[in-house]
């Protein structure tokens, strides 16, 4: 079979190394806004901004042409030995962005680098002051923080880890605060009017366990993401984890890899929740997806502490670190989130979105719950009215969106195994710039995937 570009048949297809050998994907030659073109002419809307990462569309030439300008300029600068203009102005946009004392930008090349470098940042730090003991990080099932070794550890995606169990770093997990499907049987409006959180003092619990002078940082996803399904924390979670962190010394490093930069109705999704981490991380939005391009924002605290009880140097880095083309690429992004009013958008959206979304939910009985904010929500399918999950061989969410891509859509589908709950679910995360004729366009291709499954469930 001849698989190519289109232009005499070049076999590419046999040279890539995809992660899953056994399929073929669509070879895509352009994307113009929300959609992506085919080489065979078929148009998939984005549903999910690829793996929620092309914020701002396809094809925006602005930011094609601020990564060639710096290509030609500068392409490759060491950043050990030089900085650019382009990463100052980045640096600055980011940090003036960030809550509160969070200022410095390190620059990485994308979200499992950026939690990595975090892990290194709080052992580092601690070491500094003298506490070189403290170096346990504790994650939480159902998250997902990348797929180094470090970041992989501290995550919670059991799936995932299998493979690497005996490569993984001796980090801890505590449970999620997936509401829905509580480990624990609590109603989360329980848990906010008694302030006794059972989740919160099972973290609690593990922190003595382990020994306070033992651990170094907390990480989280503002929203669970990849692994639930798009599911924010109820309203107090994050400030009681904040407190929690306080009383025993432990750096709150926030993973908004998925998260960040408008995609939940605030530049970061901590701030729904009035709480300052330590670090927060980020990625894929960064720079619309148009550059490998992650990083983390750190407290004042931290740097205070490398400059003053060290020699003011983070044994860390990268070649790529900083790169000149990839961090034009951010400048441009920041200049079109600003310039464009994209938190407006996608405030002006989220209600429009949730209707359509939730609509569906009435329409499908096996549609069991939306959830999320912003333009980032999840969709849940259960096999009946309380929610118990299809059984996994049926690949239920899988063959949603594989419909949907038939169809002209593509969404993000997933299944999350925790606490003898797995599910499936979907996640919507369309590009920020989407319009409302855009949004009904993509409620009415998830509507006939969905009449299609349900058709093959009968
Ligand atoms: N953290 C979160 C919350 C993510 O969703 C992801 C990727 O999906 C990562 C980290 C890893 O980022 P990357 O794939 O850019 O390494």
């Amino acid at each position: 079979m001849k698989l190519g570009w289109g232009d005499g048949g070049v076999q590419v297809k046999d040279y890539v190394f995809h992660r899953d050998l056994t399929k073929t994907y669509p070879i895509i030659t352009h994307g113009k806004g929300v959609y992506l073109y085919g080489e065979d002419g078929k148009r998939y809307l984005d549903g999910c901004s690829g793996a929620v990462a092309a914020n701002l569309g396809h094809g925006d030439k602005r930011i094609a042409e601020a990564m060639a300008l710096q290509a030609e300029k500068a392409a490759f600068v060491h950043t050990m030995r030089f900085e650019t203009p382009v990463l100052h102005k980045l640096a600055e946009k980011i940090g003036k962005l960030a809550p509160g004392s969070l200022n410095r930008v390190y620059f990485t090349c994308g979200g499992s680098e950026a939690n990595e470098s975090a892990i290194k940042l709080s052992r580092q730090y601690f070491r500094n002051r003298g506490e070189p003991e403290k170096q346990v990080v504790i994650g939480r099932w159902l998250s997902y923080h990348g797929n180094t070794i470090g970041s992989l550890s501290a995550g919670g995606d059991i799936k995932r880890r299998q493979p690497y169990n005996g490569y993984l770093l001796p980090f801890q997990h505590v449970s999620a605060p997936h509401c829905l499907h509580c480990p624990f049987n609590r109603e989360e409006s329980d848990c906010e009017t008694k302030k006794d959180w059972s989740c919160v003092a099972e973290l609690e619990r593990l922190i003595l366990e382990i020994g306070p002078s033992q651990v170094s940082a907390f990480i989280a996803e503002p929203f669970t993401g990849s692994q639930a399904g798009a599911v924010p924390p109820p309203k107090s979670y994050f400030r009681e984890v904040r407190a929690l962190c306080d009383r025993y010394d432990v750096l709150l490093i926030i993973d908004e890899v998925m998260t960040g930069f408008c995609r939940t109705g605030a530049h970061f999704a901590i701030e729904h929740y009035g709480v300052e981490p330590d670090i927060i991380t980020f990625g894929k939005g960064v720079s619309g997806g148009y550059s490998a391009l992650g990083g983390m924002i750190v407290h004042d605290k931290i740097i205070d502490t490398l400059l003053q009880y060290g020699d003011g140097k983070f044994v860390h880095g990268y070649t790529y670190s900083g790169h000149p083309v990839t961090v034009a690429a951010g400048l441009a992004a920041m200049d079109i989130y600003e310039s464009e009013h994209i938190l407006r958008n996608v405030k002006g959206l989220e209600g429009h979105l949730f209707e359509g979304l939730d609509n569906l939910r009435k329409k499908y009985p096996f549609v069991y719950d939306i959830r999320g904010k912003g333009l980032f929500f999840g969709i849940e399918l259960a096999s009946n009215q309380d929610g118990q999950p299809f059984p996994p061989d049926l690949r239920i969410a899988e063959r949603l969106n594989e419909k949907a891509m038939e169809l002209g859509a593509v969404f993000y589908p997933g299944n999350g195994t925790v606490n003898g709950y797995a599910g499936d679910h979907l996640i919507i995360a369309p590009p920020l710039i989407i319009s409302e004729r855009e949004v009904d366009e993509l409620i009415s291709l998830l509507d006939d995937a969905l009449k299609d499954l349900a058709d093959s469930l009968k």
